[in-house]
């Protein structure tokens, strides 16, 4: 397709950032020749910008794949508001709403149209997608397509059918996080015509990891953040721990709210805003925090227990430091913290007699018939479905999560999407209609006055707002807009709450129920090894941007400088003027002879034999100190 213009000026002229980044370039570059290319650039490496500039660049649009729908609606808002035409398809919206952005679609209305990967499918998709003039296929989050990958989404596979679709359109694939394999593997499952990988160190030079064996987490908490100012964000497991923590520290006279999954959407915001606007130092939260929050001063990662891969650590601790001046990412580590991780993984992978049981009460919940289904979602409440049919949260989760890797189902994330409206009439028919209509009347001015863009698109409204405007309940509001869609003067879709189930086969009886025991073995095996490379993490002194970057595919790393196992911080958390002097009588006491480890010990006081066993076994795993034939320990030279 022609290219109308240049990534550098189509950079400044929409972003104004004066030049790219390192790599944005060459990834544009590439993407402009037609090759496929797989982008790796860590978490706020500035990812977008390398499809969004190509898509500027040329005639017709650019088709990104993402698997949050609350990424995509940021995503989109913000490119509205640098006057880019863009727009989203996602489970969720009425099939009205998606026909319309289809049909502008089609028309040549947007430059960048985003899809959630579980609309690839559907027979309109595939219609509508042949008639674009499409110019770039990106896909976010690309580590999804993969098996091997720490995330992986079913759904994700279907864009090989969308190449197939696209011969010739090159593809662009990103992601923050893939090690060696799943590099691989993503180029194989979405088809590269050749293999073509670009990518940026994960080194992050300014961040400080450390490991804290700590059972006073809490206490231990308290230390980090009072010794470290500024902005932080603390990662707990569950939401009930989100908010005791957060309390916690308030209590003790610091600035903290919390943040998970569980609350509504507007309090969500809210909270997330108030941090966002410093106004609250620190976020207490579950990892449903931090996707697409870009603050880039955050001097301060805490994790109070160990995640389950170091992907997921990577990406939560690397949301630090950002501004690249010096930061802190803190994991505080019990040994208890490994059993409940693997204690976790079991559960995650429950039997396939309780699969079943949960498929067979989600065909009562939806109430389809055998053979029904395909295509079609529902408002989902775990919550109410476990209490309904009487089943366990935990393992339910799991069971669903299974259903959808076996591509059975697929879940929508459970971020609610607010209402939408759009007023389609012409000035004369709405007006002939507010005389018409009393109770309508109040309600089509406060809308008209509130969202002055109604008329033209697709705009977020909320209820609750312009009940408060209209002095009338959410609910006759609500009933209001539903006549006056009928009238054929608007549409309008209620905001939906509750996450989405959609059905991606049509339903079978539950003995037709099948799952790939081979795959799921397999799956279950990768899970369990990232589990123990992250306890390894954990338990290991060795450099850990080393470590980390090792894990990533860098094997060749220097050593940061800046972690606790470089500067010498021990398990105990020794200051470093201690664990110095220490190291040096022991150098000291090692000066003519190899001596026992015991005889190392006689030449300190007693009250420091632990300590002093602490550096030793330090310097041993260093590789400082060495054991000879006779276990009598020396200094290497
Ligand atoms: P990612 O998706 O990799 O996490 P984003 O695409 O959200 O990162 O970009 C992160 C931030 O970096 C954004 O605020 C973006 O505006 C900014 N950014 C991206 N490219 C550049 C650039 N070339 N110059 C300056 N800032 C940039």
């Amino acid at each position: 397709m022609k290219q109308t213009a240049e990534p550098l000026d189509i950079l400044q002229q929409y972003w104004g950032h004066p030049a790219f980044r390192p790599l944005q370039e060459d990834i544009i570059r590439s993407v402009l020749d037609g090759r496929d290319t797989l982008a790796l650039l860590p978490t706020g490496g500035g990812k977008s910008v390398c499809y969004q500039v190509p898509a500027l660049c040329r005639e017709g649009l650019c088709i990104v794949v993402s698997p949050l729908i609350a990424l995509m609606k940021d995503q989109v808002q913000n490119l509205q508001s640098r006057g880019i035409a863009a727009a989203a398809i996602f489970s969720g919206m009425s099939r009205r709403a998606i026909d319309i952005v289809f049909e502008n679609a089609s028309n040549g209305a947007y430059k960048l149209l985003y899809l959630s990967p579980e609309r690839l499918k559907t027979e309109l998709a595939i219609a509508r997608i042949q008639r674009m003039q499409v110019n770039l296929l990106a896909v976010d989050e690309a580590h999804c397509v993969s098996q091997w990958g720490y995330d992986f989404r079913p759904s994700y596979l279907q864009i090989a059918d969308l190449r197939e679709l696209l011969p010739a359109v090159p593809l662009l694939a990103l992601t923050a996080t893939a090690t060696r394999d799943v590099v691989e593997d993503i180029q194989e499952k979405l088809l590269f015509r050749k293999k073509n990988v670009l990518r940026q160190s994960f080194v992050r030079p300014n961040l400080s990891y450390s490991v804290l064996y700590e059972a006073k987490k809490r206490e231990k908490l308290l230390d980090i953040l009072r010794n470290v100012p500024g902005t932080g964000i603390v990662y707990v497991r569950s939401r009930g721990e989100a908010k005791e923590v957060a309390q916690f520290l308030s209590a003790n006279k610091l600035s903290a709210g919390f943040y998970h999954a569980g609350l509504s959407p507007e309090d969500r915001n809210t909270r997330q805003e108030a941090w966002m606007a410093g106004e609250t130092r620190v976020i207490v939260c579950t990892n449903a925090f931090g996707m697409g929050i870009d603050k880039p001063d955050v001097r301060v990662v805490v994790h109070l227990h160990l995640p389950d891969s170091l992907e997921a650590y990577f990406q939560e601790a690397g949301r630090g430091g950002r501004d690249g001046r010096k930061s802190y990412a803190t994991l505080l580590y019990t040994p208890a913290d490994a059993d409940g991780l693997r204690f976790h993984l079991q559960a995650a992978y429950p039997a396939f007699e309780q699969v079943r049981q949960v498929y067979q009460a989600l065909g009562s919940y939806t109430q389809l018939a055998v053979g029904a289904g395909l295509g079609e979602s529902f408002d989902f409440d775990l919550p109410f479905f476990c209490t309904t049919y009487k089943l366990d949260t935990a393992p339910t989760h799991a069971a669903l999560r299974l259903l959808e890797q076996e591509g059975w189902i697929a879940l929508s994330d459970a971020l609610a999407t607010p209402a939408r409206a759009w007023v389609k009439a012409t000035r004369e028919v709405l007006y002939d209609y507010q005389i018409r209509n009393k109770q309508a009347d109040t309600v089509l001015k406060v809308l008209l006055r509130a969202y002055p863009g109604i008329h033209a698109d697709f705009t977020d409204i909320s209820e609750a707002n312009i009940a408060n405007y209209a002095k009338m309940d959410a609910a006759a509001v609500q009933k209001t807009l539903e006549n006056a869609q009928k009238e054929g003067i608007l549409i309008y879709e209620p905001r939906s709450e509750k996450p989405q189930i959609i059905f991606t086969r049509e339903r079978v009886t539950a003995e037709n129920l099948t799952i790939d025991q081979a795959k799921f073995h397999f799956r279950k095996q990768r899970a369990e090894e990232r589990v123990e490379q992250a306890i390894q993490y954990a338990e290991t002194r060795r450099c850990r941007s080393r470590q980390l970057l090792a894990y990533f595919g860098e094997p060749d790393s220097e050593p940061c400088g800046i972690c606790d196992v470089c500067t010498g911080r021990n398990k105990s958390d020794l200051p470093a003027e201690i664990f110095e002097s220490m190291e040096k009588k022991i150098r000291d006491v090692l000066r003519d002879e190899p001596l026992p480890f015991d005889e190392i010990l006689r030449a300190f006081a007693l009250k420091r034999h632990e300590t002093v066993a602490q550096v030793i076994a330090y310097l041993l795993d260093e590789g400082k100190l060495l054991k000879d034939e006779t276990d009598k320990l020396y200094v290497k030279k």
